[in-house]
């Protein structure tokens, strides 16, 4: 059953049962109201007749009141103590006979009700005493048929039914137009995620409110986004790795067929052996850190954390950077002011300051210094890579550490990698629960920084 049907036949059944248990009481409440009515004005016009003959008991008197109650629709019987009638407006059935012959005890001077039933008996009853202090004593009966009441009731059930049927009709149609509201959203919502279960991303769901709904209509938008994106990436991840793997694997296959023939002289065929070598470590180079990023995906990629002195451990890669860097014709400092201890993984994160100056020395030119600094600021360790590099544009600065990504788009095999090196350096710092900011200026320089908690002194075995 569609969830629109479910909760529609929900709301209907719950107001059904709220509406019918109202109008039940209510019915019942303006009927008992009337009869109580009739019953208090009937009585009240039985003590009024009492007064009269209380006053004037005479023949003329109770003819005159049998008369006029002829002309209404109640009527008077007056009768002695003994149940004997003087005057009676009405025939005087069986039943009337009975309920004067009832026994009546200590009857206030009010009167009482003797027939409330209107259900049960065809009309309702009072009694009034009378004593006109000479000897002259009886009751007076007012009784009225309920064929008036029964009338009303039908008029009344009438009205009741015209608004059953309305409220029922208005009912439907706003369970149908607040169906219509509630469920449009969801139904949106469950097109889309079949869209997306079936790799289709191109969803799009307006967020036309601020609750519940409206939150959910906006994850699964961003979930598509997300998916869109993630889809892109991929593709072309795809299709950067392809190219990057052709290229190498052309010179290979080219060079290889030349190398292969015989009458090519010694010192050629070594050339282009070394040309193979070259581009197979080239390719070998991108596989490795292909692997290293799957492994970061697959949360294979452990962090093997050590507490580590981090000037000790920075001055051994300046040690071994220096000569590289001197070979290049470019100078290398590093400047510590901290003597603190902090918990890393030391091959990884060795491998986090030589992508970065391995970066500087491809993206720098000679006769350039490049700064190693490492500070403690607020009890966090900051280890900056500042250079007087080509530096990196504006524009590019906020994507140079997605994947594959390059500034020099060229690919020149001189001046670039392959882009991964950043993302990969990125992924660590980050599984240190650390971050690595960028700062650039074309022309000026670069300075990458990484900021690391340290370890509390108490807690280190190092410093
Ligand atoms: P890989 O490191 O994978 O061999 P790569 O060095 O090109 O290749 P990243 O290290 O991810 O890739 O760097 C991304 C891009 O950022 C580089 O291509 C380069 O354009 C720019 N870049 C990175 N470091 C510097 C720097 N110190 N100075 C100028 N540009 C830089
Ligand atoms: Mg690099």
């Amino acid at each position: 059953m569609k969830f629109s049907i479910k909760l529609g036949l929900w709301f209907f059944i719950c107001i059904l049962i709220i509406e019918t248990a109202s109008m039940l009481y209510l019915h019942n409440n303006v009927v008992d109201s009337l009869v109580n009515e009739e019953l208090n004005s009937l009585q009240a016009r039985g003590n009024s007749h009492r007064d009269v003959l209380e006053i004037s008991f005479h023949n003329d008197t109770l003819q005159h009141i049998s008369l006029m109650e002829a002309q209404t629709d109640t009527d008077v019987i007056i009768t002695k103590f003994n149940g004997d009638i003087l005057e009676s407006s009405i025939m005087v059935d069986a039943g009337i006979q009975s309920m004067l012959h009832k026994k009546l005890n200590d009857v206030a001077r009010n009167g009482y009700i003797i027939q409330p039933d209107w259900k049960k008996q065809n009309y309702i009853a009072t009694v009034s005493p009378y004593d006109d202090g000479t000897g002259n004593q009886g009751y007076v009966y007012m009784l009225k048929s309920n064929n008036h009441i029964q009338a009303f009731i039908t008029k009344l059930n009438h009205h009741f039914l015209l608004a059953i049927f309305l409220i029922f009709f208005f009912l439907l149609v706003t369970i149908y137009l607040l169906l219509k509201v509630l469920t449009k959203p969801l139904i949106s919502m469950k097109e889309a995620t079949k869209k997306l279960s079936s790799g289709d991303f191109s969803v799009s769901l307006p967020v036309k409110s601020k609750d519940e709904i409206g939150e959910l209509s906006h994850s699964i938008q961003l979930l598509a986004n997300d998916l869109n994106y993630l889809k892109k990436e991929r593709n072309e991840f795809l299709a950067c790795i392809s190219h990057e793997l052709r290229t190498p694997l052309t010179y290979i296959k080219g060079y290889a067929n030349i190398g292969r023939r015989k009458t090519l002289e010694e010192s050629e065929r070594m050339k282009y052996l070394d040309i193979i070598y070259e581009e197979s470590e080239y390719v070998q180079q991108l596989l490795q850190e292909l692997f290293d990023l799957a492994k970061i995906d697959q949360n294979m990629f452990t962090i093997q954390r050590e507490e580590v002195n981090i000037k000790d451990f920075l001055t051994s890669i300046y040690e071994k950077a220096r000569p590289v860097f001197h070979n290049q014709g470019s100078k290398i400092q590093f400047i510590c002011s901290t003597d603190r201890v902090v918990e890393i993984d030391p091959r990884r994160f060795e491998q986090v300051i030589l992508n970065l100056l391995d970066n500087v020395l491809k993206y720098s030119p000679a006769n350039t210094t490049t700064t190693i600094k490492a500070q403690n600021l607020n009890n966090e360790i900051f280890i900056s890579i500042q250079d007087q590099g080509k530096g990196i544009p504006s524009e590019d600065l906020p994507h140079i550490f997605n994947r594959l990504y390059r500034v020099d788009k060229s690919r020149s095999r001189l001046t670039g990698g392959f882009g991964l090196g950043l993302a990969i350096v990125k992924e660590i710092v980050e599984a240190h629960s650390g971050e690595i900011t960028v700062e650039s200026t074309v022309g000026v320089g670069t300075c990458f920084t990484i900021r690391l908690k340290e370890i509390d002194d108490e807690d280190s075995t190092f410093s």
